[in-house]
């Protein structure tokens, strides 16, 4: 990493967007002195908006920027597509508020009753969701995911069985599902072993709580 040397001439940043002001912010931080310069007459906000994914929340977090970011940003309530020539909506993806995480018993709820997945970008947005409840903590949490009148299409029950498993390999220490629905039992169930997803799935959610006892009780310290 490069590290201020004891020069003290300024590094030169020329444009004060995102990118420039993160590079100063990140190089004072190291102890360069820096000087910013930017061609326009104030900085205002321009356009809609940036959105920003969680790999810049990795970035900024390890500049010590990221809880001042957040502090500032918006965060959308849901994923919502709309069709380009009426304005329709096509689907709402309220994503965020399906996931809660309990920190007391470390465990991470994850409620798709009702839920449908007819598109890859849903897939995605709940690849998304999980990245952003999740990633902050620096520990695994152990995830129960209630799939009661869960709808996926037939055709996208491998990719998403593929999220799932990587979703399962970066933060889950156990996962327990249930559904009332035998049906969705049986095919989820086979996606996911076609993964090396453990494929049972329970019928209810008293049963996937006592799966989470046994888990603890059989997992030591
Ligand atoms: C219309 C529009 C809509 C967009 N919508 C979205 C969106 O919805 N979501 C999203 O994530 N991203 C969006 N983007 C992209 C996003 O704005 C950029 O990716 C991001 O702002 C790039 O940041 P930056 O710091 O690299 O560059 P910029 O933000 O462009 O910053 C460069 C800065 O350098 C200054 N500069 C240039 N030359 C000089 C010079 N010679 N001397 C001094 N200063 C100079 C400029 O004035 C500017 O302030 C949009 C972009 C546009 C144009």
């Amino acid at each position: 990493m490069v590290r201020y040397d004891g020069d003290s001439s300024p590094i030169l940043v020329a444009g004060g967007g995102i990118g420039g002001l993160i590079t100063a912010f990140a190089l004072a931080r190291l102890g360069f002195a820096v000087r910013v310069f930017e061609q326009a007459p104030e900085f205002r906000e321009v356009g809609a908006g940036i959105q920003l994914g969680p790999n810049i929340f990795r970035a900024v977090d390890k500049i010590g920027l990221k809880q001042a970011l957040l502090a500032d940003a918006w965060q959308p309530g849901a994923l919502e597509m709309r069709c380009a020539l009426s304005g329709r909506q096509v689907t709402r993806v309220p994503l965020d508020q399906r996931f809660t995480y309990d920190p007391q018993q470390n465990i991470f709820f994850v409620n798709f009753e009702r839920f449908s997945v007819r598109s890859r970008g849903e897939i995605r947005a709940i690849v998304n969701a999980v990245e952003n409840k999740l990633t902050s903590l620096g520990h695994r949490v152990y995830a129960i995911v209630n799939y009661d009148n869960f709808f996926i299409l037939p055709e996208l029950l491998d990719e998403y069985s593929a999220a799932v498993r990587g979703l399962v390999d970066r933060f889950y220490s156990g996962v327990s599902r249930y559904t009332t629905s035998g049906f969705l039992r049986i095919k989820l169930g086979e996606a996911l072993e076609k993964r090396g997803v453990a494929p049972h799935i329970f019928e209810s959610a008293a049963e996937a709580q006592s799966d989470l006892r046994t888990f603890e009780r059989d997992t030591p310290e």
